[in-house]
């Protein structure tokens, strides 16, 4: 048999095969509860299972979905389980799940204004939407110098801020001598629960890894304000440049917010680039009685960013990164190559994209946030955010008032940690116990030097008596734990 390669693009195929496809798709959704969260098997299992060699000649749709639930579906952590409380939950919908399909059924590419309009003005608008629905300050919409952009990852986006920062503070597009200039050091400040992903930056991006300070917290997991102003004032004595400053609202580890107002003191008086990642809890400002906390001070940042694909039902991957000037970032990045260039680019009244970001391509990605948007409505996504709270408030709770737990810290919105009073071994054996037993998966961090198992509410699909059940799960196991001890 030989395959006609017209059929790979056949419409009538497609449109049989699609279906089957998100049948099986929706059928999964339907089996999540059945199965164990974390994925059982052994390293190397999923490749013993596979052919060495690609196959010659075609295969049926069907063999590749025999395929996927024989060797695939166990080889996963199902990451859209109700039972899925660790890390962040990187949680999706229906209407974002269709807006991926259509943009790879569009399959266009993005990089220019002129290579499809509407990848980047769905862009552009649906960016402005998010402003409005966080309630960000005005000076992150597209009619002022700055705009929003959407980038695969917080990572990505922190880079893209840290190079604009850079190019900010070295004017490297018209310095020949580019960074060598005179011995000065650009220097980044982030505090010590800030994500990795700010160091790996100052990799990437040639300020160096040994110019980060990681600046001390307090006692709960907060930039101290006054180490920072010290270690810049420090480094500017020194002859060194303080350049960027990531605060962090919403630590990874247990959900702290950086005293953002106070660092943006710092920062100006240094012209330093201030950018706050908001990755996991940004997505609750479009909460009016969360908004005020997490945006504090945001009217100082130069950038904000937050992932909706962490609690905004869109699925990976979505940041969504807004700058307040963007001509430093489209300094650092825009490169127009003949063969790139165009009227509507010449003619400056248009975006490019790919001045804004490190790849050329572009995927259409605004899809995905417009039908979820669309599609769910504010109003819900609001509501989704509310009862997460107060789940994770009331498991707070429920913690609190069992002489065998303790909180590590006050609960952050749908974060909770917490450990067992009996100390830090006691503490992994039970996550261990939680993690292998199947019906939950919890992840751990340490706060303050204390081990501590998280807790973290916000897949689509969770309920309350999921967590009501993530608590029965831990405490029974907490009970034959006792016992089992000498
Ligand atoms: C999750 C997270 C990140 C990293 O997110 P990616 O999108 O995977 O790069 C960065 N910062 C914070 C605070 C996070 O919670």
């Amino acid at each position: 048999m030989t395959f006609d390669p017209a059929a790979a693009f056949d419409p009538e195929t497609f449109r049989r095969q699609g279906r089957e496809v998100i049948d099986w798709i929706a059928d999964y959704w339907q089996s999540l509860e059945s199965l164990p969260v974390t994925s059982q098997v052994e390293p190397g299992w999923v490749r013993s299972q596979l052919p060495p060699a690609p196959p010659e000649q075609p295969e049926t749709l069907d063999a590749v979905l025999f395929d996927l639930d024989r060797v695939v579906v166990p080889g996963l952590t199902h990451w859209q389980h109700p039972g899925f409380f660790a890390y962040f939950p990187a949680n999706a919908s229906g209407p974002a799940i269709l807006g991926e399909l259509l943009s790879a059924g569009l399959g266009v590419q993005g990089m220019l204004w002129t290579t499809s309009p509407a990848c980047t003005e769905l862009e552009t608008h649906v960016l402005d939407w998010l402003c409005s629905l966080l309630g960000l300050p005005d000076r992150f919409r597209s009619s002022t110098g700055g705009g929003g952009a959407i980038y695969d990852t917080a990572s990505s986006g922190l880079l893209c801020a840290m190079v604009a920062a850079r190019e900010r503070a070295t004017q490297l597009k018209s310095n020949a001598q580019g960074m060598q200039q005179n011995n000065r050091s650009m220097i980044v400040y982030a505090s010590e629960a800030a994500h990795s992903s700010v160091e790996k930056a100052a990799k990437i991006s040639g300020i160096g890894q040994q110019w980060v300070r990681l600046i001390g917290l307090n006692t709960r997991g907060e930039m101290d304000p006054l180490a920072l102003a010290r270690a810049m004032d420090d480094d500017a004595l020194a002859g060194h440049t303080p350049c960027f400053v990531a605060a962090t609202v919403g630590t990874t580890a247990c959900g702290a917010f950086d005293p953002v107002p106070l660092i943006a003191e710092s920062s100006r008086r240094h012209g330093a680039w201030l950018h706050v990642d908001a990755a996991w809890a940004g997505a609750a400002a479009i909460c009016p009685d969360y908004r005020p906390g997490i945006l504090a001070g945001a009217e100082h940042a130069d950038s904000w960013g937050f992932n909706p694909h962490k609690w905004m039902l869109v699925n990976f991957d979505c940041h969504a990164l807004w700058m307040a000037d963007r001509t430093s970032l489209v300094e650092a990045l825009t490169m127009k190559p003949e063969y790139l260039r165009n009227n509507a680019s010449e003619a400056g009244g248009v975006v490019d994209y790919s001045d804004w970001q490190v790849p050329l391509g572009r995927r259409f990605r605004a899809l995905k946030l417009w039908l979820t948007l669309r599609m769910i409505g504010a109003e819900s996504l609001r509501q989704r955010i509310g009862d997460h709270v107060a789940w994770a408030t009331d498991f707070a709770g429920w913690v609190e008032a069992d002489p065998r737990f303790d909180l590590v810290c006050p609960p952050s919105l749908s974060l909770v940690c917490f450990a067992l009073r009996d100390g830090e071994q006691a503490s992994t054996a039970l996550l261990d116990r939680v993690n292998r037993q199947g019906n939950i998966s919890l992840s751990h961090a340490r706060v303050a030097g204390r081990y501590c198992l998280r807790l973290a509410i916000g897949g689509t699909l969770t309920q309350r008596r999921h967590v009501e059940a993530a608590w029965r799960t831990l405490t029974s196991l907490a009970a034959t734990q006792e016992h089992s001890t000498p």
